[in-house]
């Protein structure tokens, strides 16, 4: 083949994203998109990529990410660096059943108050709809390429507020409609938040309507679950019948069948040292599931801790009024029996939870880093009234790292089998803003940890199939259109990585072993210099 590419990335190792055997050739790009795949020395270019002895690897898919309160800053592209350092070129945005659309005058204020833990600074929503939203990232320019979820929280939201019941037929209807339309307008799926406000509201045949109107648009239905330990405040009676965990997997698989829709659950982790021994039956659920023709997959990230708010492991009754509950003295003297025996229950230790940020308050600041059992002898306190000082002072904003999550730092038995799993999507699931000094280790170092760790260093996996389950996989489920493989056509968003060095560099700190990243045929990480460019990521849209 003859002809000169706009660049050729020479002397490579392709691992190409579908999970083949890597071999050696060389990408020639033109435009923006992968033109050719060569053998090495048969193509020249107007620029060449010198990649002898590393891997040339499709950008990472970062399937569940919460990045979608700072696209629409125009600094987004400095505070997300990180995800382009580790070699992240497109974001899956809209989960856990909050997005930036749609909204009406009212329900601005509500989404607000749910997206608080993941903003850097509050914006003015200039759209309703999905279809402004997405025009309106893509005007102001975005630096990955973004697919949006439309919410079933922010939906719900936008047609009956955060009302703590189920819909009416009308509003019902309202709710299929806003999510076919939104859906309609370029958003890749719903995705649902039952654990969080309004999505725990909601019940199985809301949830079984709204699947089935996914399924009739051919696209994904995403859950953040009810619950991801043994024993939850989410189902009654709590101490009968199987395990919360595996119950609302149970729930999601039947909806998704009743429905017909994809479902993808998302971060499927393990909280609290009992619960642990339930993710051979999950697993197994999910593995009959599939065998009975649902089309299930999950997502997880490579880490013992998770971030989310404060608030996410209060049970209902307190977070419906919760500025009123959580001060009277009736409601804490119950929170704090059933709390005890929650976390009793779940063996989850107040050393387990760290205050990361606490929502911007001053008072807060100096607990920042420390867990709860810290806190509580820092303040001379019991420790749940430490936990819950920082949750009132903070209206329930405060954001935590809970540990615990499918394994600690003597157990990893729950984590390595999930993350082995072929059904599972590789993701940050980070909350990424510049607010507080503490961050999740995965807004640094997820993907080179599983490719470093998991695949290389413990064997979990072969690099083709841990690249697999980061590019094609996640892009192919969620539908993403031209990203996800190396091959001709598809966009040229690539990963340069030495496998031999590729890694975690250490808290906050950049990854190591990633050479260069390229958003659509351009550097924009070189050696851990980001060059940004808010013109070269694309606002995705379902067609
Ligand atoms: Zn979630």
């Amino acid at each position: 083949m003859t002809g000169e590419f706009d660049l050729v990335v020479r002397g490579g190792d392709i691992i190409d994203g579908t999970g083949r055997p890597r071999f050696a050739a060389d990408v020639g790009i033109q435009e923006g998109r992968v033109a050719a795949l060569t053998v090495p020395g048969a193509i020249t270019g107007r620029a060449t990529l010198d990649a002898r002895g590393l891997v040339v690897a499709p950008g990472f898919v970062d399937i569940h990410s919460h990045a979608d309160w700072l696209l629409p800053l125009e600094d987004h592209g400095e505070i997300l660096a990180p995800m382009l350092r580790q070699g992240v070129t497109s974001l899956v945005v809209g989960n856990c059943g909050h997005s930036l659309a749609p909204v009406t005058e009212d329900s601005t204020r509500l989404a607000d108050a749910s997206s608080e833990i993941l903003r850097d600074r509050a914006f003015p929503y200039t759209w309703r709809s999905t279809a402004e939203m997405l025009d309106a990232v893509e005007a102001r320019g975005v630096a990955f390429n973004v697919g949006f979820l439309a919410g079933h929280g922010t939906i719900r939201q936008s047609v009956m507020g955060n009302a703590p019941r189920a819909p009416s037929q009308g509003e019902l209807d309202a709710l299929r409609r806003a999510t076919r339309d939104a859906l309609r307008e370029g958003a890749f799926g719903l995705s649902a938040g039952l654990a969080y406000k309004p999505g725990v509201f909601a019940k199985s045949d809301e949830l079984a309507a709204l699947c089935g109107v996914v399924a009739d648009e051919g696209a994904i239905f995403t859950v953040h679950g009810r619950a991801y330990v043994w024993i939850s405040p989410f189902y009654k009676p709590m101490l009968l019948g199987k395990p919360h965990n595996v119950r609302s997997v149970d729930e999601l698989v039947t909806a998704a069948k009743q429905g017909g829709a994809r479902l993808q659950l998302s971060h499927q982790i393990f909280i609290g040292r009992r619960t642990w021994r339930t993710y051979p039956t999950v697993l197994r659920r999910i593995e009959e599931a599939v065998a009975a023709g649902v089309d299930v997959a999950f997502d997880a990230f490579p880490y013992t801790v998770g971030n989310t708010t404060i608030n996410a492991i209060l049970p209902e009754w307190v977070l419906d009024h919760f500025e009123e509950r959580i001060r009277d003295p009736k409601v804490l003297a119950r929170l704090r029996r059933e709390f005890t025996m929650f976390r009793l229950a779940l063996g989850l230790d107040w050393s387990d939870i760290t205050v990361t940020w606490g929502g911007g308050q001053a008072s807060l600041e100096p607990l920042e880093g420390l867990h709860i059992a810290a806190i509580a002898k820092k303040l001379g306190v019991s420790p749940f009234d430490a936990y819950v000082h920082v949750s009132r002072e903070s209206s329930g904003s405060a954001r935590v790292l809970i540990g615990t999550y499918s394994g600690d730092d003597t157990n990893e038995e729950p984590l390595r089998a999930v993350l082995s799993h072929r059904l599972c999507a590789f993701e940050t699931d980070t909350i990424l803003t510049r607010r507080g000094r503490f961050h999740n280790p995965a807004s640094f170092g997820t993907f080179p940890r599983v490719l470093g760790r998991y695949s290389r260093d413990l064997g979990l996996f072969s690099l083709e199939e841990a690249v697999r389950r980061m590019t094609s996989f996640p892009a192919e489920r969620v539908g993403l259109p031209g990203v996800g493989r190396l091959a001709p056509g598809y966009a040229a968003d690539l990963v340069l990585f030495d496998p031999r060095l590729v890694g975690e560099g250490g808290p906050n700190a950049p990854p190591v072993g990633i050479n260069k990243v390229l958003l659509g045929g351009h550097v924009v990480v070189d050696r851990g210099v980001t060059h940004l460019d808010r013109s070269r990521g694309r606002v995705l849209r379902r067609r």
